[in-house]
């Protein structure tokens, strides 16, 4: 049973709650809900990299390069002291290899095995809030007993004079 649902075939089911991001606070509500039982649709808007920040370019990815970069070091200084080996060369991009895997490894898990197993069901696309308990995605309109808006957070920076905002403008970037 496919845990991906469209617009159209969301409209016609009455949802206990509707979650709004697959983040690590929407999925983790989605999931804690559903064990509840209640009926719940995750949607989220980014249909290559679902799971948002933490899974894909957060706590995930920094401690998976932290601990092969750990590891190569202690290694390869042991065995290098211990004059087993001359020179040990890090291959930076399988490092970056296994970090993908490992970030597919934990969107297929969720996708595959934790969604499914608790009967939630997913919907790609931008969502926006029609009313409390409504959600709309493209043209579906999509009702809910309960909406839980997990869209995640950017940085704001106050206006300081010289501080990291103005310094930003001036060299014409921003952030995000
Ligand atoms: C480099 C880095 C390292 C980090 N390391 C750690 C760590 O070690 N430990 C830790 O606890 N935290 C860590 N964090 C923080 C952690 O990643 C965040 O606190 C967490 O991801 C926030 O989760 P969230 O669900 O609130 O938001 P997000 O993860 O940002 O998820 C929001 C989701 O909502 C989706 N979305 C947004 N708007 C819409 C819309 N209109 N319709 C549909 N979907 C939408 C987005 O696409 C996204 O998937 C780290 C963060 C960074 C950047």
């Amino acid at each position: 049973m496919s845990v991906e649902v469209t617009g159209r075939e969301a409209e016609g089911t009455r949802w206990d709650l509707v979650v709004i991001g697959s983040g690590t606070a929407g999925a983790d509500a989605a999931v804690r809900a559903a064990q509840l039982g209640l009926k719940v649709l995750l949607i989220e808007r980014n249909r290559d990299r679902p799971g948002g920040t933490c899974v894909n370019v957060g706590c995930v990815p920094t401690k998976k390069l932290l601990y092969l970069a750990d590891h190569y070091h202690e290694l390869s200084k042991y065995l290098v002291n211990e004059g087993l080996i001359t020179d040990a060369k890090l291959d930076v991009k399988a490092m970056f290899r296994a970090k993908d895997q490992l970030i597919s490894q934990i969107i297929a898990w969720y996708t595959f095995r934790v969604f499914p197993s608790w009967g939630i069901k997913m919907l790609f696309g931008e969502a926006r809030l029609a009313s409390p308990n409504s959600v709309k995605v493209g043209d579906s309109v999509i009702e809910a007993k309960n909406v839980l808006i997990a869209t995640g957070s950017r940085p704001k920076v106050p206006p300081i004079r010289g501080g990291v905002e103005e310094g930003l403008r001036r060299g014409g970037l921003r952030y995000n």
